[in-house]
């Protein structure tokens, strides 16, 4: 039987690539799409998926569907009621939205009882993979800095995928050299730093996709890690993988990695 999935932000960038990677798979059954901006429009118009489904403008309309899973690309609050809705019906989630607190996930902890919720900064396989390898070079380097660069409408700063290499890197070395800065002439120069010390840079400019760059330094020598976003479908294998798995998760998953056994 096929898994029944619904999409959140489905009139977003994000949304509309889940809406063409349900559809195209053969697993998978895409039954209800939610975007309050776009609600009451055709799913064909806005995502080119050729399904007789409207927009919904919120999560009571898909609870017709009976969904199994419900994919959430959407923004910061939307999608925590989004989620407090889901695991109060029992529906499993899957959540690309970045900018959450430790708070919320504290809270999704609590809530996820009656169903299972994935929780991904980064579906991209390059990218979890760059983080992998960043968390293990921390212990062999004393320097650290973190660029995200991103297309010119995300609205969060730095981006999940930054904040949450800094984590890992934070929680693989705590032997990081102090900042040598003792005159900042522009505030923010010297990027954000509160996980672990380590700066993290927000580069915003059009034509962007995702890209990061965590640079490591120790004496005479650096080590640069790179990862490359070009086109949004890259990170479509990894919510299909994540729709698939996230049935016999129980509670919440945080991250990709888990998923990849990474
Ligand atoms: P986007 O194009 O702005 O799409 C967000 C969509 O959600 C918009 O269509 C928005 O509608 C809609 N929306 C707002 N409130 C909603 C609600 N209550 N229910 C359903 N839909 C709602 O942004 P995007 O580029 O797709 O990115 C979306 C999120 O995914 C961001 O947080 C971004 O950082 C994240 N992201 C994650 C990954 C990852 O791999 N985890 C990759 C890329 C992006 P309006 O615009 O009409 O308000």
């Amino acid at each position: 039987m096929k898994t029944k999935v619904a999409v959140f932000g489905a009139g977003g960038r994000m949304g509309a690539e889940v809406c063409r990677a349900v559809a195209a798979d053969p697993e998978l059954e895409l039954v209800a799409a939610v975007d309050p901006h776009h609600a009451g429009l055709d799913l064909r118009q806005v995502t080119g998926v050729d399904l007789p489904i409207q927009l919904g403008a919120s999560a009571e309309q898909l609870a017709h569907a009976d969904p199994d899973v419900a994919v959430d690309f959407t923004q910061l609050e939307a999608s925590r009621q989004n989620l407090a809705w889901l695991a109060e019906h029992g529906v499993h989630a899957v959540v690309g939205t970045t900018g959450f607190t430790d708070a919320d996930y504290a809270r999704f902890e609590a809530t996820f009882t009656r169903s299972n919720c994935v929780i991904a900064p980064n579906f991209a396989i390059g990218a979890v993979l760059m983080m992998r390898f960043a968390e293990l070079a921390a212990p062999y380097f004393e320097s650290a800095e973190i660029i995200e660069l991103h297309h010119e409408n995300k609205i969060d700063a730095p981006s999940g995928t930054a904040m949450h290499t800094a984590e890992r890197m934070a929680a693989a070395s705590d032997a990081w050299a102090p900042d040598p800065t003792t005159n900042t002439v522009l505030d923010g120069a010297r990027g954000g730093r509160d996980v672990g010390g380590i700066p993290i840079h927000s580069v915003r400019v059009r034509g962007l996709v995702a890209h990061q760059e965590v640079i490591l330094g120790t004496t005479g020598q650096t080590l640069t890690i790179r990862h490359d976003t070009t086109d949004r479908t890259s990170f479509m294998p990894g919510v299909v993988l994540g729709v698939k798995a996230v049935g016999d998760r129980p509670g919440v998953t945080i991250g990709l990695e888990d998923l990849l056994d990474l």
